[in-house]
């Protein structure tokens, strides 16, 4: 039998299991008890009715929140954007073109500093409350170069991998973008498929069009991958309804929407990830988080942790940043960086505290989930546990 250990004293348990606690899409539960076995969540209820376990562990009356599954991220770089970011804070516009910088340092980076700058990533992660981690390849854009970057992925503790060979078109292709196009939906895919669970695209004016999109996640779907867009960031465009029209898992950005993208995400299966860390990085109107919940439409909050255009690992700030400026409320918000990061990822076993998922567990150090767009920048998150061990 593996070990068991009883979380007691939590204020207020997070669940985001409706049939617990309060009945809010949150289900919390006051004055909580929370048993690990192993690496998964054996039972969840009042404290006074916990089963005995091999060990107990206080909580000293803090709220305890699923881990942050945090579904979209850029970590397998190297380089430094140090100079752009300076430079777009004083006065020039980002475009797509600025990820070719850190694709030159990537390419010549060895496969150990790749690892280690995501593993550091990753510990920072972990600290702020983050378990569930998706990255992408995307700045190697070449056969050899992404299926090494995805190899590196696979052998870190990343939870999911997605290959993004359509990132931006390479300098030796810049004038032929088709042949591109062709390479990535077809030798580059071959050797990238084995290491992601992911295919995705950047689909924007200026990355790869609506055609050129169709062509490598179609591959990819053939390949065994499961689609996911990078669509409407910089401006309008067909990526969100090209998301819904191939059954992908989530429509990433959602910056620029018309009343059809939102018509065609609200009837569909596909999730709407909002990744503000991007507009407060680059100066630009976040997207109507509003909109989309009023209309159905299932929302994720993500940081897009890249060295471009979101250089946050920190899912706390995130969801602050979406509260205020997005007008989500602080139950809404956390469900989207917890549940709904799962469900971008089309996983059950993570964003919720229900026996069976896996026990990822944040501890903060006040007595409600509500303080983590209440207390904007403080460091909340005291103890991290995912699969049962604590991590931070
Ligand atoms: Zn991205």
């Amino acid at each position: 039998m593996p070990q068991t250990t009883a979380l007691t004293n939590i204020a207020a348990l997070v669940t985001n299991d409706p049939a617990q606690g309060d009945g809010s899409p949150l289900g919390i539960i006051e004055n909580a008890a929370l048993v690990v076995e192993g690496d998964q969540v054996a039972w969840v209820g009042p404290t006074e009715k916990a089963p005995p376990a091999d060990t107990a562990h206080d909580a000293g009356g803090r709220a305890a929140v699923p881990g942050f599954v945090d579904s979209h991220s850029h970590l397998l770089y190297a380089g430094d954007r140090t100079q752009e970011f300076n430079a777009r804070m004083s006065g020039r516009p980002y475009t797509a073109g600025g990820i070719r910088t850190t694709v030159q340092a990537t390419r010549e980076a060895s496969d150990e500093a790749l690892a280690a700058t995501l593993d550091a990533h990753l510990r920072e992660m972990y600290a702020q409350g983050t378990t569930t981690v998706e990255t992408k390849s995307g700045y190697g854009l070449s056969p050899e170069h992404e299926a090494r970057a995805l190899r590196v992925a696979a052998l870190s503790g990343v939870d999911e991998v997605t290959y993004l060979g359509a990132h931006v078109v390479p300098p030796e292709y810049a004038h032929d973008a088709d042949a591109y196009t062709a390479l990535v939906a077809g030798p580059m895919l071959r050797e990238c498929a084995p290491h992601a669970r992911w295919v995705d695209v950047f689909c924007e004016e200026g990355a790869f069009d609506e055609d050129q999109c169709r062509t490598i996640l179609t591959a990819g779907r053939e390949a065994g991958l499961i689609p996911r867009v990078h669509a409407n960031q910089l401006s309008y465009g067909p990526g969100i309804r090209l998301a819904v029209e191939l059954d992908a898992a989530s429509a990433d950005h959602c910056t620029h929407l018309t009343d059809e993208d939102v018509d065609a995400l609200a009837h569909s299966g596909t999730v709407a990830t909002l990744l503000p860390g991007c507009e407060f990085s680059t100066r630009a109107v976040y997207p109507d988080a509003r909109r989309l919940l009023d209309a159905g439409v299932t929302v994720a909050l993500s940081t897009d942790c890249n060295p471009g255009s979101s250089y946050t690992s920190s899912m706390p700030f995130c969801l602050a940043i979406a509260v205020r400026e997005m007008n989500m409320t602080p139950d809404e918000a956390l469900w989207a960086a917890t549940a709904g990061g799962a469900r971008a990822l089309r996983r059950t076993d993570v964003g919720r505290l229900t026996p069976g998922c896996r026990a990822d567990v944040a501890l903060l150090d006040a007595p409600s989930h509500v303080h983590l767009s209440y207390r904007p920048g403080v460091p909340l998150v005291s103890e991290v546990w995912r699969r049962g061990i604590r991590v931070a």
